[in-house]
């Protein structure tokens, strides 16, 4: 067989613990054997980013901007145990919020739906996109660990020298304290990412904050929605026959567990990160959550909304069998194809995407699944792979749509 040819690289980066040995899998049995892949590597194993100072996470969020799409394999985001367990130099900064900052943008996550796989909440017969904002918030934070009493200020001094000086606290103690940040060019660049997400899937958009407690911070975001709404989007929205709904956030909780599903629902950065996670595993399991960083700068970043799954990852160390669902993973790779397939006019390459998608899901309709899949299928006799054999099984699939 030919292998499908690329003309433009994509960029790949490399990750962490039991999906980095999913990430070889992927390669070895679903991608180089069909496609000639032409990739820009970056390893951002955490092992590399301390020996690089984390330039390495930079340099690939450059090269992102250059090419266009990147793929990226789950990081750990170093913690005091992991300080520990890699002896790091310093305690690296989340790899994706590095890339975020770079690239700016918003991430889309969105549930893979598979027959015989029913979501707890019964009512949600469509999926859910969370489109979470990728900047700053709390992800860009400065703490600051107050030792005892004394008079914290919030003081922004302006470029002509103009000082405006709020009051945050009296301590009369030991506390802590946080100051963080968003710009309105990052908020719109949300927003407008969220409308033409919208009318691109042709689905309601909802966005809630707490506006009502945060009178200026989360109120800018709600107001810049809204004027841009009226402004740019209301006109397309209505022939559509789509709709922008603001609502606060208790609010929107209780009402999106009511819903049939079918909507985008934009967050702010952190609500999209914890939210992401109620809605992966409500749906049946967070390993079937695909994630894409979409940049007002037109570049695109594919990923598994799941993390590196540690415990997998120890145990396949210890020599014993794991059963980790590669799906969210394969999908960022089948996502990143199809994108570099479309913005270069490949459709061998996109058509190629497309089908690998397909195989993953008609191999758990086929009732072939990992461990966790089975425990949630309403599938009768489960069969239930180990990591490589599942990979093997969507190859058998993929083989049989191509
Ligand atoms: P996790 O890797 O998402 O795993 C949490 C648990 O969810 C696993 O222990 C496993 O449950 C289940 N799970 C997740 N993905 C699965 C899969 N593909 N197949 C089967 N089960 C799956 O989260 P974590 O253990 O809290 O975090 C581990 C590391 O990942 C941390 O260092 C964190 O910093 C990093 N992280 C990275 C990203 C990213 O790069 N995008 C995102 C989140 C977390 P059972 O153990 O019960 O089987
Ligand atoms: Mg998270």
């Amino acid at each position: 067989m030919n292998k499908i040819q690329m003309t433009t690289p994509l960029v790949e980066m490399d990750g962490d613990e039991m999906t980095r040995i999913l990430w070889q899998m992927i390669k070895d049995e679903l991608i180089t054997p069909y496609v000639d892949l032409k990739s820009e590597y970056y390893d951002l194993g955490l092992e590399n980013r301390n020996k690089t100072d984390d330039q390495v996470t930079v340099d690939s969020a450059n090269a992102t901007l250059k090419y266009g799409v990147a793929v990226k394999c789950a990081t750990i985001t170093p913690n005091a145990a992991r300080m520990k367990e890699y002896d790091l130099k310093e305690m690296w900064k989340s790899p994706n919020g590095t890339i975020r900052s770079i690239l700016d943008g918003t991430v889309f996550r969105a549930p893979i739906l598979v027959k015989g796989i029913v979501p707890y909440v019964k009512n949600w017969t469509k999926p859910i996109t969370i489109a979470r904002h990728a900047y700053g918030d709390v992800y860009k934070n400065t703490e600051i660990k107050i030792p005892g009493a004394g008079k914290a200020e919030l003081v922004f001094t302006a470029e002509d020298g103009t000082v405006t000086k709020e009051t945050i606290h009296e301590f009369k103690g030991p506390g802590i304290l946080q100051g963080i940040h968003n710009t309105e060019k990052s908020i719109e660049s949300f927003a407008n990412a969220c409308f033409k997400y919208a009318i691109d899937t042709k689905q309601d958009l909802w966005f809630s904050t707490k506006d009502t407690i945060s009178k200026k911070y989360d109120h800018t975001f709600k107001d810049i929605f809204q004027n841009l709404y009226d402004t740019t989007y209301k006109a397309e929205f209505e022939k559509l026959g789509i709709t922008y709904f603001y609502t606060l956030i208790d609010d929107a909780v209780a009402r999106v567990v009511r819903s049939e599903g079918g909507f985008i629902w934009a967050l702010k950065n952190y609500d999209g990160d914890v939210m992401s996670d109620m809605v992966a595993t409500a749906y049946g399991d967070l390993s079937m959550m695909t994630s894409v960083l979409v940049s007002p700068k037109g570049v695109y970043e594919y990923e598994a909304a799941h993390g590196t799954v540690q415990r997998h990852y120890y145990k396949h160390l210890a020599g014993e069998e794991t059963s980790t669902n590669s799906i969210a993973t394969i999908f960022a790779w089948a996502g990143a194809l199809k994108k570099r397939g479309e913005l270069d006019g490949n459709n061998e390459l996109a058509n190629f995407g497309e089908k690998l998608e397909e195989a993953c899901v008609k191999t758990v309709e086929n009732g072939k699944m990992t461990k966790s899949l089975s425990l949630i299928s309403t599938c009768e006799n489960p069969v239930i792979l180990n990591s490589l054999d599942f990979i093997k099984a969507i190859r058998e699939t993929l083989d049989s749509l191509l």
